[in-house]
């Protein structure tokens, strides 16, 4: 009888979770017909933010970048990749129309988990010592023009407020990061000051976003990238965009009558998207309450901590894994997006990588099929609703760019992306793509091709920094 009856209470707190489950499907639904409305306000917020500086909560930055790659750029250039857990120290030499890239190495150091939220000086100091190490270890293949000064593209991957190509002060962190007395200061004064402590001889020419860096990459292959996405840690996207259509814009006019913006778009809001509960309470709980609520719907940093929200409340009021709650599931960001995509892709019959990350991330054993198969449920809803959001950014986007169903302009558009989210996960990046060509309809997608650009943000730097060389004469858009 007793058995009888913890069957039966058994069969409730599932049928209980399936409710759950069905719940945040309901909360996390993007139809197409909100998607177009999401994309509409992009372009509506893309024209606010141009319009003044301060007129929408998309900052639509002036990188000064008027001038993209061509293919003549020639010589060796460094570049500094900050923006997420790591950062790169890359030298390319670059070999001109005939021999594009000749020879590039690389780097990758790990930052200290302290370093994210310490001081500015500790910051720029560590970045400074690694880039001195590696700029130590030049091989003799690599070479500089006669007594010229070695020039680097700095891609600093937060919102900067530039007043020229090779200077711009923080606007704010993101993604983990947290540094007071950064906020305000001019980050190639920074960097510069820590180089010269360290005794390196070097000059910042470019300081870039990541997003314009891969724009330049991007175009560097194929003329026709006209915008760049970042799906990573955080998510961004930069265009190029008419002189002319930037009325607040009060400077010179680019020779070339264009410049790139870097949209900061992971600021984006709208009473249009779909936030759940878990979602208000990562905001609430994260480094920057109020601010990126589209990065915090979206990007690698938060996916992980959306699905470990949704499945502590399965356990609290499911008891999805039995009748104790498993301590880890409380602790902030214990789930990466990475573990979340290869729950997501187990195609084991019994779901065995399923079983395994819970097990390993999670201290959760012996959880039944049905308890598995709802887990997978959660990364589905929580991955798609992330992939179809992009999806109807960059149609927002587009369609600023004269790309839309109803007056599609036959112009090739390319949209190069990089990060892991992207390049990784295979659900994310089907689901964009599809969301996408239905939201820019049939006769639209003909035109528009989405491209992985891996690594464009670091070889987009050290372009830049070349096609802005104080040696150089400066090249066209
Ligand atoms: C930053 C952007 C950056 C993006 C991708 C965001 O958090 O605000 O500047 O481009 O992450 O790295
Ligand atoms: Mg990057």
């Amino acid at each position: 009888y007793q058995k009888l009856n913890r069957k039966k209470e058994g069969n409730a707190k599932l049928a209980r979770a399936e409710e759950m489950v069905e719940e945040l499907e309901r909360t996390c639904a993007s139809p197409l017909e909100r998607l177009r409305q999401l994309a509409d306000a992009m372009e509506v917020e893309m024209h606010a933010g141009l319009a003044s500086e301060g007129g929408s909560r998309l900052k639509m930055l002036l990188s000064y970048v008027d001038s993209l790659p061509t293919g003549d750029e020639e010589g060796l250039f460094y570049a500094l990749d900050l923006g997420g857990t790591n950062f790169r120290v890359l030298r390319v030499q670059l070999g001109g129309k005939e021999k594009h890239i000749v020879k590039q190495e690389s780097k990758e150091v790990s930052i200290p988990p302290h370093i994210m939220i310490g001081s500015s000086g500790e910051l720029f100091g560590f970045i400074a010592s690694e880039l001195a190490k590696f700029v130590a270890a030049e091989g003799e293949e690599f070479q500089v023009f006669d007594g010229r000064q070695r020039e680097l593209g700095f891609t600093f991957s937060f919102p900067v407020r530039q007043s020229s190509i090779a200077s711009g002060t923080l606007i704010k962190w993101t993604k983990g990061f947290s540094i007071e007395d950064a906020v305000g200061a001019d980050v190639v004064e920074e960097l510069t000051a820590a180089m010269d402590k360290q005794g390196l001889d070097m000059r910042v020419t470019a300081l870039i976003n990541d997003t314009v860096g891969t724009l330049a990459g991007g175009r560097y292959y194929d003329q026709d990238v006209t915008v760049a996405v970042i799906l990573g840690t955080g998510t961004n996207a930069a265009y190029v965009e008419k002189a002319n259509n930037i009325p607040k814009w009060h400077g010179l006019l680019p020779k070339s009558g264009e410049m790139v913006i870097n949209m900061e778009w992971g600021n984006f809001k709208s009473s249009n998207l779909p936030i759940t509960e878990f979602d208000r309470a990562l905001d609430e709980e994260s480094l920057n309450p109020g601010e990126q609520i589209y990065e915090k719907l979206i990007s690698g940093m938060y996916l992980g901590d959306i699905v470990r929200r949704v499945l502590l409340k399965m356990a609290e009021e499911a008891e999805l894994f039995g009748d104790t709650i498993p301590p880890k599931l409380r602790v902030p960001f214990i789930l990466r997006s990475h573990d979340i995509s290869s729950m997501h892709h187990d195609i084991s019959p019994d779901l065995k990588v399923v079983a395994t990350k819970l097990k390993e991330n999670l201290g959760v054993i012996n959880t039944s099929f049905e308890t598995r198969k709802m887990v997978v449920q959660v990364c589905d809803i929580i991955t798609r609703r992330a992939a179809q959001l992009a999806a109807a950014g960059i149609a927002g986007v587009l369609k600023k760019l004269g790309m839309d169903p109803s007056s599609v302009n036959h112009q090739r558009r390319v949209v190069a992306i990089d990060g892991g989210l992207f390049e990784r996960n295979k659900v994310f990046k089907n689901c964009l793509e599809r969301t996408l060509s239905q939201l820019l309809g049939e006769e639209a997608s003909r035109f528009v091709e989405v491209t992985l650009a891996n690594d464009g943000s670091g070889v987009g730097a050290a372009l830049i920094a070349a096609s802005h060389s104080q040696y150089s004469r400066r090249g066209e858009l």
